[in-house]
């Protein structure tokens, strides 16, 4: 069978030569006679695959001395956890912006540990927009603000951060990981789940500003310590070797096409083109704020159900798979994170021109 182009919100495409690079070197890496599936996480040969990964981590996003990159585990969901526990010790208190259902969960989970405050939500307008904060709406004993910066689900993004002042700014950058130039030093720790745009699933990096650091709950399970991640290099247990090695590789991949801001002309060339013809479109329309819209999510709608459902079957038989919306919105979204080629959004943008005409 022919490849098909995914639009999953993830896992997702990963790019086609970083899946051939993997197949050659699937039965023996680079002449040592086994796959990194089967190797020790404490080789030599490993150690160059981890190492090299962090290096080009930092180049591509030109990540400051003073923060430390973590490998981890347990989903970008632990982290709702995690990030209380390392780092809700101060004051006690955190705040949160809700604009989507996984900064909820981040923020409901808070709540287990501290006094958590929703300083701004966008549940109003079915998470369509990004509220607009400003630096007298936080607590200024808050330990953190926490942002999700990307929301997959709704398709908006923060294209300016909000102004937090002194308090340290929390980022999940799941699903806008490595699509675009972004400041690390505004923040005082991001993370992501790998397999949005990174790797496949199992790896989560976090980048976190040492100063950060050591403050833990004594409760803090030792797998959901930050420091001790940092001080083992991230290699305190068997990390995800393999999921580690395919992120080497689609860093290798960034770094030959230009790094961080050819990806992001990439991205909004395909971006530009959806957008565009849904703000033309008769039959279809995005269901975004277009100053908040995101360059990896787009959830559009018809105004029927049936044409919903009709379409995204249709879509699927041409080769578009996984284009039906989130199950709490409905409609559809096209997942174009960094993988997808800019054909496959030109090819997509003529089906739904067709179907348009078809139906309208
Ligand atoms: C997918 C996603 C998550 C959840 O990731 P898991 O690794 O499945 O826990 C969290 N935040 C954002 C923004 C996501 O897109």
């Amino acid at each position: 069978m022919a490849r098909v182009y995914t639009f999953s919100a993830g896992p997702s495409m990963l790019p086609e030569e970083v899946l051939k690079i993997a197949a050659g070197e699937m039965l023996d890496y680079h002449g040592c006679g086994q796959s990194v599936m089967e190797m020790s996480h404490r080789s030599k040969v490993f150690d160059e695959i981890i190492k090299t990964a962090e290096t080009l981590l930092r180049e591509l996003m030109n990540i400051p001395d003073n923060y430390k990159v973590l490998f981890l585990q347990g989903g970008a969901s632990a982290q709702f956890s995690a990030i209380p526990l390392n780092f809700m010790n101060g004051s006690g208190k955190a705040d949160y912006i809700i604009t989507g259902q996984w900064a909820k969960k981040a923020y409901q989970e808070a709540q287990k540990y501290g006094s958590v405050r929703a300083v701004a939500s966008s549940a109003d307008k079915t998470f369509s927009y990004i509220p607009k904060t400003t630096r007298e709406d936080f607590d200024p004993e808050a330990d953190y603000v926490y942002i999700c910066m990307n929301n997959t689900i709704y398709g908006t993004v923060y294209h300016e951060l909000p102004d937090t002042g002194d308090i340290p700014l929390i980022a999940d950058i799941s699903s806008c990981f490595l699509s675009e130039p972004l400041d690390v030093s505004r923040f005082a720790m991001l993370y992501g789940g790998a397999q949005k745009n990174v790797a496949p699933a199992g790896l989560v990096i976090a980048i976190i500003r040492e100063d950060m650091l050591g403050k833990a709950r004594d409760i803090t399970p030792t797998m959901m310590n930050y420091q001790i991640m940092a001080e083992n290099n991230s290699l305190y247990n068997t990390p995800p070797c393999y999921t580690i090695y395919i992120c080497k590789l689609v860093l290798d991949w960034i770094k030959s096409i230009g790094g961080l801001s050819a990806m992001r002309e990439r991205n909004v060339r395909k971006a530009e083109l959806l957008y565009n013809y849904l703000d033309s479109s008769k039959l279809f329309r995005g269901t975004v704020v277009p100053e908040d819209r995101s360059l990896m999510n787009v959830p559009f709608v018809t105004d029927s159900d049936d044409l919903n459902a009709k379409f995204v079957k249709e879509a699927e038989k041409e080769g578009f798979v996984n284009l039906k919306g989130h199950r709490t919105v409905g409609g559809m979204r096209a997942s174009i994170y960094n993988a997808m080629p800019y054909e496959g959004v030109e090819k997509l943008v003529a089906f739904m021109k067709k179907f348009e005409e078809e139906n309208l």
